[in-house]
């Protein structure tokens, strides 16, 4: 099995079908687990044999890829990675990926990274026509975009490069912007000349300078905007400005996350969850504290096995993310796991026992029309607290006075606990960010 051997780039279908990749889009359960087992059994022995990390790992609890000879082996008996195993490589060892990397340098398409939001920038390296490629064309496709078509691809940091090749498989022409506020009339230029079908990735930064950028120069951003179909929404729960601004548009949002870094998962046009690509990745869905797997559409911990990447793939990757996950097939047809995220499990926080996750506390702060803007963050130096901590960005030069006061009773009126406000200027939050999205939860 080599890296160099790319995933086939095949003539995408009639522009009327629904899918990129019927086949797989819509396979059945058992055909899925089937690809599952066969992807599996090549992979284990390939990451054993290449990653430090994972090999570590095994040895520790004495396993080899031979003792595993099954799907259920598999879960059964293979060990969990998590943030802390990878970090803990790194720093031992000074390898930047964390004992992960499986490819020599120059078989790589491109090095991207995480964000780092919550702490490090992880490197993110990609082999020609990888996971990312293959699951973020089917889900352009869904997005309505066809040969031939313009993407406006906004990117906050351009961490993943500009990844020309996520355009080869569907002939599109993307259009490079930054997300931030200083490309906006560019973006909106584009828009109005090119008309292009998708908006990738917007985020609320976006919809915040979009708005400001309207009131400056009075322009109607409906006009504007009217050639775009869909924006993909990411990077941060949407807040209902977003949803406004879009729907007043009439622009379609379909929201984004990742599969625990194997890919991307965008919401199809039905919006029922994101759509985990399985054949790309083995998906679970686990008790947050434990290692059995939680029912269908009840609240788990996404955990992930690269079932396709062969340059740093990751196995039984404990996400830290808290999803509510469903197998049960979509109204488009396809029959993949759909998800919900409800947030990080170490952003978790228990006041007095009941569990506060960002999103949360995200409508109560963007009701009051001075922290409309949603700028926050969870002060939360332990895990489980007595009183709830919010540090709350305003857009005034001066808090108004009350104003602490109006936002917890927001809080207190969603969530039945009073916090305590601490408020501080938007642009003081902003700064913290790298650079577009602030960190929701900080110890102190
Ligand atoms: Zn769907």
């Amino acid at each position: 099995m080599s890296v160099r051997e790319p995933q086939r780039a095949t003539e995408p279908p009639a522009p009327s079908s629904r899918y990129l990749d019927a086949v797989i889009e819509t396979m059945a359960r058992p055909e899925l687990n089937e690809l599952q087992a066969a992807r599996l059994a090549e992979m284990v022995p390939y990451v054993y044999e290449r990653s430090a990390l994972v090999r570590q790992t095994w040895t520790a609890v004495g396993l080899k890829p031979g003792d595993v000879s099954s799907l259920e082996d598999f879960v059964e008996r293979a060990p969990f990675l998590d943030k802390d195993a990878v970090r803990a490589f790194r720093l031992a060892s000074r390898d930047p990926f964390g004992g992960l990397l499986c490819a020599e340098p120059e078989e790589l398409a491109l090095l991207g990274s995480t964000s780092g939001t919550t702490g490090d920038a992880t490197p993110l390296p990609q082999q020609p026509r990888g996971p990312m490629v293959v699951g973020l064309s089917r889900d352009f496709w869904e997005a309505g975009c066809r040969p031939g078509d313009m993407v406006a691809y906004l990117m906050f940091t351009f961490r993943a490069g500009h990844g020309i090749e996520r355009f080869d498989r569907i002939p599109l022409a993307p259009i490079f912007l930054d997300q931030g506020g200083a490309d906006i009339e560019t973006f909106v230029e584009a828009a109005r000349r090119f008309r292009p079908k998708l908006a990738y990735t917007v985020n609320n930064v976006v919809v915040h300078a979009l708005e400001a950028y309207s009131e400056r120069t009075g322009e109607d951003l409906a006009d504007a905007l009217a050639g775009i179909e869909a924006v993909i929404f990411g990077g941060e729960p949407m807040s209902s400005r977003a949803r406004r601004l879009f729907d007043r548009c009439g622009v379609r949002i379909q929201e984004m996350t990742t599969l625990g870094d194997v890919c991307g998962a965008i919401e199809c046009r039905e919006r029922a969850g994101y759509h985990a690509w399985e054949d790309l990745a083995l998906v679970e869905h686990l008790d947050p504290h434990g290692t059995e797997p939680v029912e269908d559409g009840a609240r788990g911990e996404l955990v992930v096995t690269s079932l396709t990447d062969r340059a740093a793939p990751v196995i039984r990757y404990r996400t830290d993310d808290i999803v509510e996950l469903t197998r049960m097939p979509c109204a488009c047809g396809r029959s993949h796991a759909r998800f919900r995220v409800l947030g990080r499990k170490g952003d978790e926080v228990l006041v007095d026992g009941r569990s506060v996750l960002p999103r949360d506390v995200w409508p109560a702060v963007e009701a009051v029309p001075a922290t409309a803007a949603a700028l926050f963050q969870i002060v939360r130096p332990a895990r489980e607290c007595d009183r709830l901590r919010l540090r709350v960005g305003h857009s005034g030069d001066t808090a108004a006075a009350g104003l602490a006061g109006d936002v917890a009773d927001a809080v207190h009126a969603r969530l039945g606990l009073r916090p305590e406000v601490e408020l501080v200027p938007e642009q003081e939050l902003l700064r913290l960010g790298p650079p577009h999205k602030i960190p929701r939860v900080t110890e102190s």
